[in-house]
């Protein structure tokens, strides 16, 4: 199958509310390429495109031939469900059985945005979209390519991330390209996102809401808007038997083809771990990555050294982390040693991927004398 790249410019972007007067919208732009992508969403094909998050691999959610083909494409089990995206809440009522307060709530706050909410489900959204599941998660994007195409696409678009199951998510359309070539027939190329990592996923199909996935929204910002909210136990339990309960967030996910290894502990004893292991490993021949931080990757001497981003500001790691692992991935890098970040805001997020990414293989840097 040929794949299709379609580049939106800035310009299209900023025309895409209407085509305001200062900036008519010419034929061939924004409207266009939109109304060619939806018929293919409306044909039962799949279509990549860009959110703030990641990059998404959408298909009619109503559709269940459709949905299907997600799954195909990704090499995806088939008991993980689908994200539905939308673009206005009156379409949330069709999709739902019911829309608890606390969601009317968080919708107000945080929509069009970066979380992503579990209803229980109406019976309009098959099990195959589902994942065989009763409940149906829900998320309108803040980006105006997507809500363009879930409006031209007949309103429900589902889309998880545009890679292949259990490589790290998309984060550019030359990510997307690299794993679905010839297997979709079009990619919508916004440029690169702006978070770099995926939606929160917040359970208010309980009585008391949970977060089954941490993202840009944090803990914090959602208790902020609805009172007390609980972390799925499963994110973080040491025991393998307490399961997350999202069933994605139990796959290794978000990996690079190298062994990653996050090494934890105080600032200092953590460089010279890193140090002493990414030397160890050269010295055995090995092809070694270092992800460090603006503030610490000159400091590295050993291996192909990355920086994911400033300490001063975490949002630029949550950006970089999946393009920094693919870069290693294309460099054959076989062992890869990284820094740890500390969890709380985005820090949680960020940990969470890298964890996953890790396969929860981390060593604690010894204390240093004196
Ligand atoms: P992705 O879009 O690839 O980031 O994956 C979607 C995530 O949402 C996966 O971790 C799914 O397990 C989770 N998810 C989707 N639908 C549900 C649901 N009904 N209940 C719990 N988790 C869900
Ligand atoms: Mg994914």
């Amino acid at each position: 199958m040929e794949t299709v790249i379609v580049k939106f410019s800035d310009i299209d972007i900023r025309n895409s509310a209407g085509g305001k007067e200062d900036h008519p919208i010419d034929a061939g732009s924004f409207q266009g390429k939109i109304a060619a992508a939806g018929k293919i969403l409306k044909e039962g094909g799949l279509v990549a495109f860009p959110t703030e998050t990641v990059y998404g691999l959408g298909a009619d959610a109503l559709n269940p031939q459709a949905s299907r083909k997600i799954y195909e494409a990704k090499g995806r089990p088939s008991d993980n469900p689908l994200i539905v995206h939308i673009s206005n809440m009156e379409d949330l009522g069709k999709i739902t059985a019911k829309v608890p307060e606390q969601a009317k709530k968080l919708a107000a706050e945080f929509w069009p945005g970066p979380l992503t909410m579990i209803f229980e489900k109406s019976p309009l959204v098959p099990l195959e979209t589902t994942g065989g599941l009763q409940t149906v998660a829900v998320r309108m994007p803040d980006h105006p390519i997507a809500l363009g195409l879930i409006q031209a696409g007949g309103g429900f678009v589902a889309a998880p991330s545009a890679n292949t199951s259990g490589r790290p998510s998309p984060t550019t359309a030359e990510h997307v390209a690299q794993d679905m070539e010839g297997r979709i027939p079009m990619i919508l190329d916004g440029g690169p996102v702006g978070i770099g990592i995926e939606s929160t996923i917040v359970d208010v199909s309980g009585d008391m809401p949970m977060i089954l996935r941490p993202g840009y929204i944090t803990k914090e910002m959602v208790q902020e808007a609805i009172g007390p909210v609980a972390l799925d136990p499963g994110l973080t339990a040491e025991n393998e038997a307490v399961r997350p309960k999202a069933p994605g967030m139990k796959y290794k996910h978000y990996a690079p083809k190298g062994q990653l290894i996050l090494v934890d502990g105080e600032r200092e004893a953590v460089q010279a771990e890193i140090i002493r292991l990414s030397k160890e490993a050269a010295a055995k021949g090995q092809n070694v990555g270092v992800i460090g931080t603006d503030e610490t990757w000159g400091s590295y001497p050993y291996g192909i050294v990355k920086s994911i981003g400033t300490r001063e500001d975490e949002e630029t790691i949550a950006r970089h982390l999946y393009g920094v692992l693919r870069e290693f991935d294309e460099q054959d890098v076989e062992i890869i040693y990284s820094e740890s970040f500390s969890a709380p805001g985005i820090g949680q997020a960020i940990m969470n991927r890298l964890l996953k990414a890790a396969g929860h293989h981390v060593l604690t840097a010894p204390k240093r004398e004196g």
